[in-house]
């Protein structure tokens, strides 16, 4: 049963902040309710205000620009998946977002509120971590930026301050010759992650040498990490089979999962030394395209 709540509707960023800055601890910002809903039902939390971003039409959007892609904390996931822009330059985060829950949920979600939510299992943070995406943080105080992979603090957790919202999502454009790639395994279509794995790979010119590579895993550990042992691997040299599966055997020392009710500690390490190889071939065939 959800207690009381006033719910409060800012017509603009600055109300919303102003409203975030005077009740603190008491609120608790909404964009699609999609997974505050369910904590609040669950009696998990029970703010006395609810702030309201969905009317916020200035949080929605998706731009092109010089340096990449910027995308509006409030722009829905069913946006991004449609998106031409994305679906032509980011073609990894389309994907990504057509497994991500069901089209009714999509419609409603928010990125921003994904991230926000700090779940580990979900499935943006792993891909924006792959394509070194950054995040604008806004307060009355002004802007802060910060890597998304900076952004997680622990399970259910992020780096947002009293009064801070988080605005925008920035994607640089990636270098020549890079693939990523995103994959999850989960037993129920449309559900979270079991595990969650996504590769970003740059080529040098002509050489075939692996330049650069991220490889970002999800609920595997209370936060999406970085596997950086396992990118270590591959960097600096020619990609052979043995080389990714050495890459996915480090990848499922390095994480740290739990076992829980959708899978066991080592089924999940299994996946990620499955997982990790076959999502860098795939970026690899990306890359080189
Ligand atoms: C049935 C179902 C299936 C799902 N499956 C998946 C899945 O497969 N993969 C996956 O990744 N997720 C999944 N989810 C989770 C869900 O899609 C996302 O967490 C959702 O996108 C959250 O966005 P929202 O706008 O609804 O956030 P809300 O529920 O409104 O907010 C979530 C949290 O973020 C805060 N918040 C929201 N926006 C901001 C902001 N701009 N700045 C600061 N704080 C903010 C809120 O205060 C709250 O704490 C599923 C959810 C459901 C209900």
């Amino acid at each position: 049963m959800i207690k009381d709540f006033e719910y409060l509707a800012p017509k603009t960023l600055k109300e919303a902040l102003t409203l975030l800055d005077k009740y603190g601890d008491d609120c608790k910002i909404i964009g699609g309710g999609q997974s505050l809903l369910i904590l609040m039902r669950q009696g998990l939390i029970a703010p006395k205000y609810l702030i309201s971003i969905k009317g916020l039409s200035e949080l929605s959007y998706i731009k092109e620009t010089k340096e990449g892609l910027n995308i509006g904390a409030l722009t829905t996931h069913r946006a991004i998946e449609k998106s031409p822009v994305i679906q032509k330059k980011f073609s990894v985060l389309a994907e990504m977002e057509q497994r991500l829950a069901s089209i009714q949920t999509r419609n409603w979600g928010t990125i921003g509120g994904n991230l926000c939510h700090g779940e580990p299992a979900g499935d943006p943070a792993p891909v924006l971590i792959a394509l070194k995406a950054t995040l604008t943080i806004a307060s009355l105080k002004g802007e802060r930026s910060t890597a998304v992979e900076d952004f997680f603090v622990d399970y259910f957790e992020v780096a947002l301050e009293h009064g801070e919202l988080l605005t925008e999502i920035q994607l640089p454009a990636a270098p020549p010759r890079t693939g990523t790639a995103y994959t999850k395994f989960n037993v129920i279509q449309s559900d979270l992650a079991t595990v969650g794995v996504a590769v970003s790979i740059t080529l040098g010119s002509g050489d075939g040498i692996c330049q650069d590579i991220r490889i970002a895993l999800g609920a595997t550990a209370p936060i999406a990490m970085r596997a950086k042992k396992a990118e270590e691997v591959l960097r600096g040299k020619k990609v052979t089979d043995n080389l990714l599966k050495e890459a996915g055997e480090v990848a499922s020392t390095e994480a740290q999962p739990i076992s829980d009710i959708a899978a066991s500690e080592e089924y999940r390490r299994e996946l990620v030394r499955v997982l990790v190889p076959r999502m860098a071939k795939e970026a690899l065939t990306r890359a080189k395209a």
